[in-house]
């Protein structure tokens, strides 16, 4: 985290690549499919055979303009595709399609959540629609390279930012708040180990209130810790060069998580010229009013929509909505939760909140499961939270009834009568216990009437002991300082 060293501030901005969720690949019929064996989902047009014709997939289209939707942008009703001409051994055609001068979306923001609770507009420049690369092999030979053409093709979308961000924190934020948009739109699975979505972080140093300085762009980042890592490297690389009197030049360089350092790979200053020029095979992309009305009909409730309704109707805090809304599987669990619990959404929707982000979490990540995974049965949080709501057990017990529910996967109900867990509510049955407790602690008792008030904690613990954790705690409190005459400090 870097707000600001030695009075240099940061400047970045992300290029994020997002592969489109789609069955096909964006100009052929191939699959796209993960962990097909190498060059099965390849057809003529992907391995650029002579005299092939691309075909747009037009629901990859869509899922870019509902994503354009998700980052609150606009959508352009005409864009464009233009060939971005190289050479590379994976890209068989010697250009990749992309949309340089008319993206499908522009001008769109999304907002993220600062340390200190405050939020920050992060701007979005464009999003375009583009082919992914093949892949080269280099390490399974000593003496030659391969290439594997499933992912030629396969669709990109590239969600470029402006440079708004001035932390590698707020970059963090940048993304986390990006995939999960992504995953609630529904157009990219976010899979980073998969590289399904990686981060090229540009950043450059400067003294604020200057124009910006040269940037470096860290290329295929695909983790969210790694993009942390390479930002705080560079930055201060950056800074320490720049008070070594030292130029910072445009360049491309390469984050290596073995060691947490970044190193060049070329410089942009004798960048290739691409020579893009508009692809003549494809025509313009031209939506219709009626076709973007009806993907706008078909989006989902996004997450900052979903936090204001959860802090809202249900007097969550933001901090445990922020939790709930994370995964959309879990904020659905939560609501199925609460709207078969038998008391009012007020009363309930509180502790369910706390028993899903606290004991279910706790287990989904020793276990490294999701709440789909791990097979806890909603209907079992609901009966769980409603014996400690109609006062059949206590919170404590209710600890030890989840810890036997997720064991053997009974109910909580059958579990607490077949092992006799009904909280103590007999005030006999408390005092007699409070009682024993006093004889058997005299000096303590003694301690505590001379003024150690602070030993009641002590006899409250000492009780429910006595009474297997069973007792109800307002009760025992109650008797308690009957019983030992002061009341409490
Ligand atoms: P290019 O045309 O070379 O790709 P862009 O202007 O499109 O450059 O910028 C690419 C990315 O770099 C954007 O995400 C932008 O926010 C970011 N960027 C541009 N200038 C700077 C800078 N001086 N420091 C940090 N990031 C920058
Ligand atoms: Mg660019």
């Amino acid at each position: 985290m870097n707000e600001s060293i030695n009075g240099w501030e940061v400047v970045i901005g992300l290029e994020v690549h997002a592969q489109i969720s789609t069955h096909s690949k964006l100009f052929s019929s191939s699959p796209t499919e993960f962990g097909a064996d190498p060059n099965m989902n390849v057809s003529f047009y992907d391995a650029a055979m002579p005299g092939m014709l691309p075909v747009l997939n037009e629901n990859a289209v869509n899922q870019a303009i509902k994503t354009g939707f998700g980052i609150n942008g606009v959508v352009n009703k005409v864009s464009k595709f233009d060939r971005k001409n190289y050479f590379y051994p994976d890209l068989p055609s010697g250009y990749q399609i992309s949309q340089l001068f008319h993206p499908i979306i522009s001008d769109g923001y999304v907002d993220i959540d600062l340390l200190d609770g405050n939020k920050k507009r992060v701007n979005i420049e464009r999003i375009h629609i583009e082919q992914d690369a093949g892949k080269s092999i280099h390490d399974l030979s000593p003496d030659c390279s391969y290439v594997d053409l499933n992912r030629a093709g396969v669709p990109l979308m590239e969600i470029v930012s402006k440079p708004d961000m001035r932390s590698s924190y707020e970059a963090m934020q940048y993304v986390k708040k990006l995939r999960m948009i992504l995953k609630y739109v529904g157009s990219c699975d976010c899979n980073m180990e998969r590289g399904n979505l990686r981060v090229d972080a540009n950043i450059s140093v400067r003294k604020p209130g200057e124009p910006f300085g040269n940037r470096v762009e860290i290329k295929n980042i695909n983790s969210i810790k790694f993009l942390g890592q390479a930002l705080d490297y560079e930055a201060q690389r950056q800074i320490i060069a720049n008070e070594n009197g030292e130029r910072i030049v445009q360049e491309t360089r390469l984050f290596d998580s073995n060691n947490g350092e970044t190193r060049s790979m070329r410089s942009k200053e004798d960048a290739a010229d691409y020579r893009y020029f508009p692809d003549p095979d494809l025509k313009p992309v031209v939506l219709s009013d009626a076709r973007i009305a009806k993907l706008k009909n078909e989006m989902p409730e996004l997450p900052d929509e979903k936090r204001e309704r959860f802090t809202r109707d249900y007097g969550l805090s933001e901090t445990d909505a922020n939790l709930l809304i994370e995964e959309k599987s879990t904020a659905d669990y939560f609501e199925k939760a609460v709207s078969v619990s038998k008391f009012s959404r007020l009363e309930s929707a509180k502790l369910i909140a706390n028993w899903i982000t606290g004991e279910l979490f706790a287990i989904l990540n020793k276990e490294d499961k999701t709440i789909e995974t791990a097979g806890i049965p909603i209907e079992y949080i609901t009966e769980l939270v409603d014996l400690i709501l109609d006062e059949t057990i206590s919170g404590k017990i209710a600890k030890t009834v989840f810890a036997t529910m997720t064991e053997t996967g009974d109910s909580p109900s059958k579990i607490v009568k077949e092992q006799g867990l009904v909280q103590i509510q007999d005030e006999a049955v408390i005092e007699a216990a409070v009682n024993k407790v006093m004889q058997n602690n005299p000096s303590q008792v003694e301690n505590y009437k001379n003024g150690k008030t602070q030993l009641f904690g002590f006899f409250v613990g000492q009780t429910m002991k006595e009474l297997q954790n069973k007792g109800n705690p307002e009760k025992i409190n109650k008797i308690l300082k009957e019983k030992l005459g002061v009341s409490e400090a």
